[in-house]
């Protein structure tokens, strides 16, 4: 007991915490209900009657010891607080403020808004989970057309047709549903871009997603024409990927454009000279494009004879792999922040 005593008293006495933890910390130690003192308050009980008076006397006068002290640390404490109030040292390097970076296809579809926008063109957004009509049937998809079978589409609900509609749900496999949509609901003239995530049942593969993003355009008013369209996107392909970019159309089938074209541009690794992300052609592929047909136009109450319009879609991913060289297409959706934090910080 005696040597109990003489090591916390020397214990108490030479404390030197002078943060309110530290203070907190001898508080706890020494002076709490279940502190050192009063485990030895406890020991007092099993000593022989003789001792007792003694080893009462030492414990006391401890104790008288670890309150002044408490009470002297509390002091310091409170004065140096009104000094200094912390004990950190501003002399150290500050603690990096770790941002994130922006997803590379926001910031190729960013780019892309900025592009159209400054041509009058309006972001629309619209449904993913969509109806047959506005997926396929709307836009001139013949009804055997195998876009609509389970290998192409992902369907949410197939249910079982009654009156000869096609009553299918089903996620949207291009951002058309938002073109019918708008041109539906509102009088021309339109100009607009619908940004927006599709799916696919594809194979995943460096090149193919069961999902992706689109961008696609709508021009209808009265006059337009095919060179509005070629004009629009050959003045995309310059601001987007260089002044130096050339265009080249090629004749394609689509079942909701008549007539219908391929986009593609120069390639921006070889200049043309043949490399093996354009094949050795010298041309990439970037979009679909053609004019509205004039099916489409009347599925949603316009007369083709008064209106004409052209459209457009390409893949963000697509875009973002060419702007990038970026070689596999999987890259965008595995969370890597090895391959993310090479993108422009958020601020
Ligand atoms: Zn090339």
């Amino acid at each position: 007991m005696k040597e109990k005593v003489e090591s916390l008293k020397a214990q108490i006495e030479e404390f030197k915490g002078k943060t309110s933890v530290a203070v907190e910390e001898f508080r706890l130690k020494y002076i709490s209900k279940k502190g050192a003192l009063s485990e030895l308050f406890e020991d007092l009980k099993t000593i022989p009657v003789e001792q007792k008076k003694l080893a009462g006397q030492m414990l006391n006068e401890l104790k008288k010891l670890a309150e002044a002290r408490f009470n002297e640390l509390q002091q310091a404490l409170e004065t140096s607080s009104q000094t200094i109030a912390f004990d950190d040292d501003l002399t150290l390097p500050t603690i990096p403020n770790k941002t994130g970076s922006q997803h590379p296809l926001n910031l190729t579809r960013y780019r892309i808004i900025e592009i159209f926008e400054r041509l009058g063109f309006n972001v629309e957004d619209g449904p993913e989970i969509e109806n047959d009509w506005h997926n396929f049937t709307a836009l001139n998809f013949p009804e055997n057309h195998p876009a609509r079978e389970m290998q192409d589409t992902f369907f949410v609900e197939k249910p079982v047709r009654v009156d000869g509609g096609n009553p299918d749900v089903l996620l949207r496999t291009h951002t058309s549903n938002v073109q019918i949509r708008l041109m539906k609901n509102r009088k021309p003239p339109f100009r607009a871009i619908m940004p927006g995530r599709v799916y696919r049942n594809e194979a995943i593969s460096a090149r193919a997603h069961c999902f992706f993003h689109q961008v696609e355009g709508l021009y209808v008013d009265k006059n337009v024409g095919f060179s509005d369209l070629k004009q629009t996107l050959y003045h995309f392909a310059k601001e987007m990927f260089g002044k130096d970019t050339k265009i080249r159309l090629r004749p394609s089938f689509f079942p909701f454009t008549e007539p219908s074209a391929e986009i593609d541009i120069s390639c921006l690794i070889c200049h043309g000279k043949g490399c093996n992300v354009c094949k050795y052609s010298g041309w990439v592929e970037i979009a679909g494009s053609g004019m509205v047909h004039p099916n489409v136009l009347r599925n949603c109450g316009i007369d083709p004879e008064e209106y004409t319009g052209f459209a457009f879609g390409m893949g963000i991913e697509r875009i973002t792999m060419l702007r990038y060289s970026i070689n596999d297409l999987r890259l965008f959706s595995e969370n890597d922040i090895r391959f993310l934090k090479q993108f422009k910080p958020v601020i």
